[in-house]
């Protein structure tokens, strides 16, 4: 089944005649920070997360992680910014917001923007990127991938 981010589209993307959509993160930070959210961890992110402090799965979960009406989040903390979630490293380049779990960040991190909510329509895509200046920058990312990416985060 195609999606209208099969069609060339030069509304949401920087060529005439490309397929795809283009992102490229430019580290500000407004995904993991704002309002109180989520930030999904399944059993085996715990684990990795956990090992990568050394903790076990009983400390890691007290000390970064809450339960929430959707599940398991990883715990946020009060900055000028918002709720920034609690591994999210403002100190290390100055100006901007990095990932400090990088290699370990869950799933909904890793397929940011391309949620089904973001997808289901060019305009759910253009409100995404409002606040995601990434959105519609750099190199394309191809229809197939960006599927791989949506159903990776379907409920
Ligand atoms: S909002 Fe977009 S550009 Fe900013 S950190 Fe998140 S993914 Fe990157």
């Amino acid at each position: 089944m195609s999606d209208w981010f099969d069609e060339p589209n030069p509304a949401a993307v920087a060529g005439a005649d490309e397929q795809g959509l283009r992102f490229s993160c430019t580290m500000c930070g407004n995904c993991c920070t704002g309002p109180a959210g989520y930030v999904l961890v399944s059993e085996a992110e715990i684990d990795a997360l956990a090992l990568r402090f050394g903790l076990d799965r009983v400390d890691f979960l007290a000390r970064y992680t809450h339960m929430t009406s959707k599940g398991l989040s990883l715990t946020e903390s009060r900055t000028k910014f918002g709720l920034d979630c609690i591994f999210l490293d403002r100190e290390t380049i100055p100006g901007k917001a990095i990932c400090g779990v990088y290699e370990d960040r869950p799933t909904q991190c890793k397929t940011w923007p391309f949620w089904p909510e973001n997808l289901g329509t060019k305009e759910a895509w253009r409100r995404a990127a409002r606040t995601c200046p990434g959105m519609n920058q750099g190199d394309p990312v191809a229809p197939q991938q960006i599927r791989i990416l949506r159903d990776r985060t379907a409920p």
